[in-house]
């Protein structure tokens, strides 16, 4: 395995000024990454605050403890009771397999930034990943794609969940499940791996203590990052609700002004010609209240001092509201805008890994932190990874794809090159063709209407089928060019289908069992033992 840098940047106009230093960064942020010192400044800003470390170091022995952690991360845990120890963190939902490859890079970032921030700062810098189960989108993470015969086709699991309850709620209907997974892998090739990953999955499923697709997730991302003392949290949890209640009230008595500061914010960024990104509706409490299994976001309306269901299904007082978070907070869930703040209020946060989207909107939350007089934390963003096969970068030394085209999309150059050998000589002889007979077959028109004025429609009718003769032959000739083709042809595609798969990057499409199927378990170990550095470049892993 290999790593190579490239410059790849990111297409929306916010992330790339970001990127670049170039937006006025204290309207939007706290610290600046670009500053060479922010981790030191973070470092001791974070050392004024306090974080309920006992508390939470109990909670996360007891949740990672059930997916067979390692030694590292119990080590880790307890370090996290240490009051000079600070977390890198970022999350993620629970997609099914681990879903999409950008959750893997986010872990890889995570590790990779700590294990790299503990050597400069000399303290503890713990690798904490965030998943997001008290979502409640399943139809977000119960699906991957593969490919067949170079068509990307989604393979959702046939498990149909009727409730809007979060993810960390949603019991694996483990026969199901299994019968997807073994389809899924039906669509790879066989290989000495292949065996022994669903013998492994399989085992997991079948563990009594795994219930729910975070359980799934937790475990195998678990087994993956072992080593590297990975500590892993569900928002999900009822226990760490517990821990939470105290900010849940906060939470509960601002809402009105986090709603007032946000929209602030989204005053700002429009000003500098910046899109929004969160959508907020004009009530929104930026809390979820979980109710006969679903999860009703709930709106305050300052003027009733009510909150309520946005569709009506309950109402409470600020009052009542508060006493819910004291005694019963599990009935309480974060939105998009509050669970930054969750995080800020648990964690002492060196930096925050993000992914392109959240860096967006965390730049809409600046003021609802400060709020709560907190500093947002040094917002990274994650690595960008692309895996770039041997065969796949023999086909594009063969058809000279450069890696920067490659990234993009190659269907026009797939397209530019058959032009070049559809040898244009005969596509231009057949226009020219066309042209001279048409000339030939306007007299014959004109000797035909002096017989009889009335034949001119079928005159022009019969113009059109000796040309379109002309046509047939042309695409006749241009289909067999492309046979002649094929093989190249299909290089083209296959450079598409791995790097730039349904017109996206890789890491949003492709799952990284595909990779461990074709390359074994110790995937996830290689690519940890190369060396990354936090530069905006992107990043290809020749394998
Ligand atoms: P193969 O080369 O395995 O026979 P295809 O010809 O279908 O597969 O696909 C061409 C290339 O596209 C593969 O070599 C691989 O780089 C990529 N690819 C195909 N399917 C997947 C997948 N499910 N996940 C990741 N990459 C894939």
């Amino acid at each position: 395995m290999e790593i190579q840098s490239v410059s790849n940047p990111p297409t929306s106009h916010f992330v790339k000024s970001y990127l670049t230093n170039n937006i006025d960064i204290d309207k939007y942020f706290d610290y600046n990454i670009h500053d060479s010192t922010v981790f030191q400044k973070r470092q001791v800003d974070l050392l004024v605050r306090s974080f309920p470390r006992e508390a939470l170091a109990e909670h996360l022995l007891s949740f990672n403890q059930r997916f067979q952690c390692h030694e590292n991360t119990i080590e880790n845990i307890n370090r996290l009771k240490d009051p000079k120890s600070v977390v890198v963190i970022g999350g993620q939902q629970a997609g099914i397999l681990t879903g999409p490859l950008y959750t893997i890079h986010k872990l890889i970032s995570i590790i990779k930034l700590a294990q790299q921030q503990e050597k400069v700062l000399q303290t503890p810098v713990i690798p904490v990943f965030w998943i997001a189960g008290e979502d409640h989108d399943f139809a977000e993470i119960n699906h991957l794609f593969t490919s067949e015969k170079y068509q990307i086709k989604k393979k959702s699991l046939p498990q149909r969940e009727v409730f809007k309850r979060s993810v960390s709620d949603i019991e694996i209907d483990k026969k199901v499940c299994v019968k997807w997974i073994e389809d899924v892998f039906e669509t790879f090739n066989e290989t000495n791996y292949t065996n022994d990953i669903l013998l492994n999955l399989k085992k997991k499923i079948d563990n009594p203590a795994i219930n729910t697709y975070v359980d799934f997730f937790a475990a195998i991302i678990m087994e993956l990052f072992k080593e590297y003392g990975i500590v892993l949290v569900d928002s999900g949890s009822k226990e760490l609700r517990k821990i939470e209640s105290e900010y849940l009230c906060k939470l509960v008595r601002e809402s009105k002004n986090i709603r007032d500061a946000l929209l602030f914010q989204h005053h700002t960024l429009q000003d500098d010609g910046f899109q929004k990104v969160i959508d907020t509706a004009e009530y929104s409490a930026n809390l979820f209240f979980h109710f006969d299994n679903e999860r009703v976001l709930l709106e305050y309306h300052p003027e009733e001092n009510k909150f309520k269901g946005k569709g009506n299904e309950c109402e409470f007082t600020m009052e009542e509201l508060t006493e819910v978070a004291l005694t019963t907070p599990e009935k309480l869930s974060n939105n998009v805008v509050t669970r930054p703040l969750m995080q800020e209020f648990l964690f002492p946060t060196l930096a925050f890994i993000s992914g392109p989207g959240e860096i967006a909107y965390w730049a809409e939350l600046k003021r609802v932190f400060g709020l709560f007089e907190l500093k947002m934390p040094p917002v990274v963003p994650r690595l960008n990874i692309t895996v770039l096969e041997r065969d796949i970068e023999a086909d594009m030394r063969e058809l000279d794809v450069s890696l920067i085209e490659a990234l993009k999309g190659t269907a026009q150059l797939r397209e530019n090159w058959l032009r070049t050998k559809t040898e244009n000589r005969f596509e231009e002889a057949v226009v020219k063709t066309q042209s001279e007979v048409e000339v030939l077959h306007s007299q014959l028109r004109m000797m035909a209407l002096d017989v009889d004025h009335s034949l001119e429609p079928l005159l022009h009718k019969n113009a059109k089928l000796i040309q379109s003769q002309f046509e047939f032959l042309k695409a006749t000739i241009n289909k067999r060019v492309e046979t002649q083709h094929q093989t190249e042809l299909n290089k083209f595609l296959r450079i598409e289908l791995s790097l730039y798969p349904n017109n996206s990057p890789q890491e949003r499409i492709w799952n990284l069992f595909y990779y461990i199927n074709k390359y074994g378990f110790s995937f996830v170990n290689d690519l940890m033992e190369l060396p990354f550095e936090f530069n905006h470049d992107h990043k290809i892993i020749k394998v």
